[in-house]
């Protein structure tokens, strides 16, 4: 059935938004079909995205002493520096097929409403950018970017004023103008048909990356990682090796490592099935069906649930889901960092060190591919006050 993966996905909604979400869904498939179309949004991620981005090899890390060699799939290089964009360029194109000049979403962090104001900046849209006042005021840069770049920033005073609250809000606004309105979701998470379009406009990573590993490598990758938050930087660069024999390798984050309820976020680890936002899949959530708060240093990845076909994905086996904690990611951070120059996301510092974790588990020779989502400016405040704060407690060892 359309929109379901196995037990997964659906469209739990209010029935004023069916209609709307059935339109979305109609244009998307005739827009697939138009030649047009895919000319206009392949020119986009040439010359406004940045694509495509290149695969990098590590020359350090992996190496020594375990003889694996690592290689990142750069979408840290491009335009607002996470794969956010490549998602945000296509709905907004695809909003204009629609007729729609506004554009509603979410935001936690940040990142995802700065890409969509920049997409919206470019092709003339209105943007109107739900967030949370708890983390504007914890992600002060991207409400000042968001502003700058002509987007209209409502703060949101509901519930623990997070993310959470301001997609509640978005949907709220969506329900009550749905005809002039798009709501740009950000991740492949949702009531049908979000998950398989986002899904679809972040298969271009994995499509890039399987050729691009193919030419220099002249095989294909052992394995493939990627961190899991709403999942589709992971679905992107899965999908284009769904079919290869080669592990798929999903992260989540541990959070504090103690695995209690609250201290992390990763329902694919200790979640169970129920209904959340639009779509059913793993969640995190008490005996009484509440969702659960989540914690993580990397605001990308602090949401109760993933995308539905993760949950298909881990029932059949087909992706294997492992975590990395906060003091993982903080090392895998400034290993990077050092080792090879490059500054990665907190979000895509937990892929980096669950790589380094499974590394010694693989044959030496082997070779394996890690989706760097984004690059870690954004986190510097954050990262570098985590590290501060753990020197001190191990007395200067960090
Ligand atoms: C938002 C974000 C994520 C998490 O979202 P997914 O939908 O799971 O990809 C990961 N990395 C970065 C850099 C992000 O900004």
């Amino acid at each position: 059935m359309t929109g379901r993966f196995g037990d997964y996905g659906g469209q739990f909604v209010a029935e004023t938004l069916v209609g709307p979400l059935e339109e979305l869904w109609n244009t998307y498939l005739e827009a697939r079909q138009d030649s047009a179309f895919e000319a206009e949004l392949n020119g986009l991620l040439a010359t406004f995205v940045g694509r495509p981005t290149p695969i990098t090899r590590l020359r350090r890390l992996g190496i020594e002493p375990h003889g694996v060699t690592i290689w990142l799939k750069r979408e840290d290089l491009t335009h607002t520096g996470a794969h956010k964009i490549n998602n945000a360029i296509g709905q907004a194109l695809l909003a204009s097929r629609l007729g729609k000049r506004r554009i509603i979403a979410e935001t936690g962090a940040g990142q995802h409403g700065v890409a969509v104001a920049a997409a919206c900046a470019y092709l003339g849209l209105d943007a109107t950018i739900y967030m949370g006042r708890v983390d504007a005021e914890r992600q002060l840069p991207n409400l000042q970017r968001m502003r700058l770049l002509g987007a209209e920033v409502r703060l949101v005073d509901q519930g623990t004023a997070t993310l959470k609250d301001a997609v509640n809000e978005a949907i709220r606004e969506w329900i009550t103008h749905p005809d002039t309105t798009h709501y740009l979701l950000g991740s492949v998470v949702g009531p049908h048909p979000f998950p398989s379009i986002v899904r679809d406009f972040q298969s271009v990573i994995g499509r890039e990356a399987r050729e691009q590993f193919l030419a220099a490598s002249g095989r294909l990758p052992d394995a493939v990682i990627a961190c899991v938050g709403g999942g589709s930087n992971s679905i992107g660069v899965f999908s284009g090796f769904l079919d290869d024999p080669v592990r798929l390798i999903g992260v989540q984050a541990a959070g504090d490592g103690s695995g209690s309820l609250g201290h992390h976020a990763a329902p694919l680890i200790y979640g169970e099935p129920g209904v959340l936002q639009g779509m059913r899949t793993y969640l995190l959530q008490d005996d009484d069906g509440q969702v659960l708060l989540t914690h993580s240093i990397a605001p990308g990845l602090d949401y109760p649930g993933a995308g539905p076909e993760h949950s298909h994905l881990k029932d059949s086996g087909r992706v294997e889901y492992l975590t990395a904690s906060d003091d993982e990611a903080l090392d895998a951070f400034q290993e990077l960092a050092r080792s090879e120059g490059i500054v990665p996301a907190l979000e895509s510092s937990h892929a980096v060190a669950a790589a380094l974790r499974v590394a010694p588990t693989f044959a030496r020779g082997s070779q394996l591919l890690v989706n760097l989502s984004g690059r870690g400016d954004k986190d510097l405040t954050s990262a570098m006050a985590a590290i501060g704060q753990r020197k001190e407690q191990t007395g200067g060892a960090a």
